[in-house]
């Protein structure tokens, strides 16, 4: 034990971890930053139905370092969780995303469009997490029917009760909510069930090699089915290819997500990219 405890008190002194943790500090003052310097971009991935039209989309956030360019999600969001920041910069996303729904609005061609957004737990935690919400949509006058909200089964170590009340309250303003990555976390069908969910979305990682790997198959397959049986939609994430899309649709689920149809892109280059179409 002495020695584990003289490894650990050393391990700090190692010039690459005392590295690691300065950088930790010197990212988290430069988010802090980067909220008021408008660093932080919103891009938009298309989510398309059977017949290829778009039916709205995911929001993901980005952010652009003066310095180091684009820094990932994968980098940022568990810093952002780690310090709290997640929520002024989930409270961004939430208000960039409705101004967005009231701009595509006023085009006739996109007004049905939804805009998916990610909830961290930590984000959903919060007691005043509702009135949050209802008050950006109230200030943007966005449409609350048009906004799902993405939450993870890592919401699940809470106050499942908790977490049910506040989903109850957000869908009787028009909410709706979809389980993402579902199938990597450790929720138990029990509380599954007794989630007020709309959607459950199908994990990449099951979607990747799911026309090579038969377990893959058998997971994917097996959501579709779980959605079908409990009255939930299902969207697949990381479609690739068509040939994933042909096999999805097999199986019954007939909404994706992923590279093969658009990649995320800034707001400009999504609507280039998705023009209406007109009949
Ligand atoms: P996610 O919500 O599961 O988002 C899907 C991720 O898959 C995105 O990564 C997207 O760019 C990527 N993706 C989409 N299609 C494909 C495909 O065909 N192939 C492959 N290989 N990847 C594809 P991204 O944008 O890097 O975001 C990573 C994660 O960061 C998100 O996973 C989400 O958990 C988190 N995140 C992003 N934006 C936000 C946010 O505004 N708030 C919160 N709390 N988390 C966010
Ligand atoms: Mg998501
Ligand atoms: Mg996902
Ligand atoms: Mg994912």
């Amino acid at each position: 034990a002495a020695k584990t405890a003289g490894r650990n008190t050393l391990r700090f002194f190692d010039p690459a971890m005392q590295a690691v943790v300065t950088s930790r500090a010197i990212m988290e003052k430069e988010l802090r930053e980067s909220l008021r310097n408008e660093q932080l971009q919103l891009y938009y991935q298309a989510q398309v139905n059977h017949d290829g039209e778009l039916i709205g989309v995911e929001a993901l956030a980005r952010w652009q370092h003066p310095q180091r360019g684009m820094i990932p999600p994968a980098e940022f969001i568990p810093l952002a969780e780690s310090t709290g920041l997640i929520l002024p910069l989930g409270y961004w996303v939430l208000q960039t995303a409705c101004k967005q729904l009231v701009s595509w609005a006023r085009q006739e061609q996109r007004a049905h469009l939804t805009i998916a957004v990610n909830v961290s737990a930590r984000q959903f935690r919060q007691t005043d997490v509702v009135e949050q919400v209802l008050a950006i949509i109230h200030q943007t006058g966005a449409n609350p029917h048009l906004l799902k909200l993405e939450l993870t089964e890592s919401l699940l170590v809470d106050d499942v009760e908790d977490i049910i009340r506040k989903m109850e309250l957000l869908k009787a303003a028009g909410l709706c909510f979809s389980l993402d990555d579902f199938g990597t976390g450790y929720s138990s069908l029990t509380y599954l069930k007794r989630l007020p969910l709309d959607q459950l979305k199908i994990d990449q990682s099951f979607v990747r090699d799911v026309l090579s790997d038969p377990n893959d198959a058998a997971i994917a397959r097996t959501i579709v089915a779980l959605s079908q049986s409990m009255g939930l939609s299902v969207i697949a994430e990381g479609v690739e290819s068509a040939e994933q899309r042909d096999y999805l649709a097999s199986q019954g689920c007939y909404a994706y997500q992923g590279y093969y149809f658009g990649r995320p892109m800034p707001i400009a280059d999504f609507e280039a990219a998705h023009l209406p179409q007109f009949a």
